[in-house]
């Protein structure tokens, strides 16, 4: 098993995770490397635990189906769980966010394509639609007249 874990440094919010819904599904993108052949392929992937798509030889369905165009081996991956939160903390730590079943194939490297969410710590203030793509985020909480802020986001991928 592997995990997405992140670690970031949360300013006036906390409980952050990405928006995934069946309504508004994260697509998790990554880097993706056969075990077969150690290939690692250039172009990104992105899984969503939403979604089902057959492998080849009764195998049943995987949330990723993957062919490695290098040996031409099927490979497969899930998400085994609903995303968890990572809450503020000082200082900050890595916490998995995602755990994947890989079956052939390893994911080496996340982009954080897709939006993410957080709650202030005190004024419970709902913040939807975080874009961490850049690394930081900054934005104002009316309730606690305070800037908020998630800095220093790191993406990890872990043996879970
Ligand atoms: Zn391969």
């Amino acid at each position: 098993m592997l995990a997405l874990a992140v670690t970031a440094e949360l300013e006036g919010v906390t409980d952050l995770q990405p928006q995934d819904t069946e309504e508004t599904p994260f697509y998790y993108t990554f880097k993706v490397q056969c075990t077969s052949c150690r290939e690692i392929h250039p172009n990104w992937v992105s899984v969503s635990r939403f979604e089902t798509n057959e492998q080849s030889g009764s195998r049943g369905d995987a949330n990723f189906v993957w062919r490695c165009k290098n040996c031409k081996r099927e490979h497969s991956a899930n998400i085994t769980d609903t995303p968890k939160s990572y809450s503020q903390q000082s200082p900050p730590k890595a916490k998995n966010i995602i755990v994947l079943d890989c079956r052939g194939l390893e994911f080496v490297e996340f982009k954080p394509d897709g939006l993410w969410k957080a709650v202030g710590i005190e004024s419970k203030t709902k913040f939807a639609d975080i874009d961490l793509t850049e690394g930081d985020w900054f934005d104002y909480d009316e309730k606690s007249s305070e800037e908020v802020s998630i800095k220093d986001v790191k993406w990890e991928i872990r043996r879970a």
